[in-house]
């Protein structure tokens, strides 16, 4: 039998053998680490009661109840924040520090939630001409999560976290390479104390995926991914008229205005482009400069990115992490390929990297014209476009020229003038002076095919609950 699990992988497989599809393998060797077998439809349906039983439960409770819950799992967070890292690594192949930085961030947001979502779910008290009306802040029921591989405790926390004080229960199912990390934190968070059903983990293909969706006792469907994987699911989500959010891929423009601070430029430029090897949503993609500036921005990232060091993620001093898969290394390939094909100049790199390791060198591509097909591509790796233009107008018209609306930058000394053009730009996020950042209290999301909804913040705390309206007519 021929069975289609997802994306990555087509199985064969005899007759009551169970299919592995949910692998660790370590993009530093490549080399499988760990293979987990998928979850059986009994399991889901299982899990699906679980998860039910607790929100009812959970429904007759108050959210400062599973606040001490929350914070044991911060706690079990730092304490674990070593192993939590390294199963990062052998997942997907980022840096250990940058890994130890990802958990460090987690915690924040799951105490950010813990301290705070009582205040932030107090009923709000609306202004009417007679009687009384306020809406409560409730519960909904289960989410189903489906998060990517990029960030791989992150993406978990940042909608679990939230949902966890609202009351929602939730089903994960992860990226099917980084099996590994989801599970430590879905074991950890029954170790600390949660409720079994508050998180479960599931190894299931898409099928189960949308049977769940259909289930009626699921609310809303969260998905950050790619915008194939998230048109999938909001087609399953509209089908069953179930909420959605979804954090999608980012071709994040970074305007570099004729008075920007080129020292500052010099530390964030590289960063916001190189961070987890490139692969950020929102990584600075393009980088919009003035004409007359080109050949100075283009030896700058030149520079930085000649010091890059490849090698063993969980050596510090390395600098270059490799990429998360084989697949992600060739599809970076033929794109870089195909810019070039249609008259992109390689200034620099432009290769994936033969031997041990899934790494690619780092790129710069410059004159991409809006008629190569890798104009409005996500290029997920260390590769930076570089664009030269002749006005400010231009530039923003450049930025604002991609069916993707994530992220960006605007560099100028001129914080007034930086957000004005901050806002003319088509994206749900923009930084002034830094690369792209994510902090708890900040919400996080995009418009166009970037996704719709948003994460983090009050906004992430919202994403899932019923606004009851209670009115007292006069
Ligand atoms: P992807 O292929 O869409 O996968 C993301 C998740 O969706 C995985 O768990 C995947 O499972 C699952 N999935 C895909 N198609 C599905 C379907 N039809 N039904 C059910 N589940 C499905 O995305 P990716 O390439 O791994 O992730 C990178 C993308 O995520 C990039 O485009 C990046 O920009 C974006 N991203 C966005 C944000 C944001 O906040 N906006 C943050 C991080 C990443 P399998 O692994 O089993 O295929």
């Amino acid at each position: 039998m021929v069975v289609r699990i997802s994306n990555r992988f087509t199985f064969f497989i005899a007759k009551g053998e169970k299919v592995m599809t949910y692998q660790t393998i370590y993009p530093y060797t490549g080399k499988q680490m760990y293979a987990y077998p998928n979850a059986t439809d009994q399991e889901v349906n299982q899990a699906l009661d679980t998860a039910h039983a607790l929100y009812q439960k959970w429904r007759n409770e108050t959210v400062a109840s599973r606040k001490p819950q929350l914070l044991a799992i911060a706690t079990l967070m730092k304490d674990r924040r070593q192993q939590l890292s390294e199963k990062i690594v052998y997942d997907m192949g980022k840096l250990l520090t940058e890994a130890q930085a990802e958990v460090d961030l987690c915690v924040r947001i799951v105490e950010y939630y813990a301290k705070n979502a009582e205040k932030m779910l107090q009923p709000v008290e609306l202004q009417v001409p007679m009687g009384k009306a306020k809406y409560v802040k409730q519960a909904t029921g289960i989410i189903m999560a489906v998060e990517p591989w990029n960030f791989p405790l992150y993406q978990i926390v940042r909608v679990f976290a939230p949902n966890y004080m609202v009351g929602n229960p939730m089903l994960l199912k992860d990226a099917s390479i980084c099996p590994t990390s989801a599970q430590a934190f879905a074991d950890l968070v029954l170790e600390a104390g949660a409720p079994k059903g508050a998180l479960t983990n599931l190894f299931i293909d898409y099928d189960q995926v949308a049977r769940i969706i259909a289930d009626d006792r699921v609310a809303g469907v969260c998905l950050t991914g790619s915008e194939r994987g998230g048109a999938s699911v909001a087609q399953e989500a509209g089908k069953n008229l179930k909420k959605a959010t979804l954090e999608l891929g980012g071709n994040d423009a970074f305007i570099v205005l004729a008075d920007a601070d080129w020292n500052l430029l010099r530390k964030v430029a590289p960063a916001a482009r190189l961070d987890n090897a490139g692969q950020v949503c929102t990584s600075s993609k393009r980088f919009i400069v003035p004409a007359e500036q080109k050949a100075e921005f283009i030896e700058l990232m030149q520079t930085a990115f000649s010091k890059l060091k490849m090698g063993n993620p969980m050596n510090p001093e390395t600098t270059l992490a490799p990429l998360s898969s084989k697949a992600a290394q060739q599809k970076l390939q033929q794109q870089v390929d195909l810019a070039v094909q249609h008259g992109a100049r390689l200034v620099m790199g432009g290769h994936a990297v033969t031997g041990q390791g899934f790494f690619f060198e780092p790129t710069i591509l410059t004159d991409i014209t809006p008629d190569n097909p890798i104009f409005d591509q996500e290029l997920f790796g260390p590769v930076a476009m570089i664009y030269a233009v002749d006005s400010e107008d231009e530039a923003i018209k450049l930025a604002n020229n991609s069916k993707f609306g994530l992220g960006g930058t605007v560099f100028s000394q001129n914080l007034e003038h930086a957000q004005q053009v901050a806002s003319r730009i088509e994206t749900g996020m923009t930084f002034i002076n830094s690369g792209w950042d994510s902090i708890p209290e900040i919400p996080f999301g995009g418009v166009k095919h970037s996704g719709f909804g948003r994460e983090l913040g009050m906004q992430g705390l919202d994403a899932f609950v019923n606004e009851h309206l209670i009115y007292i007519k006069d």
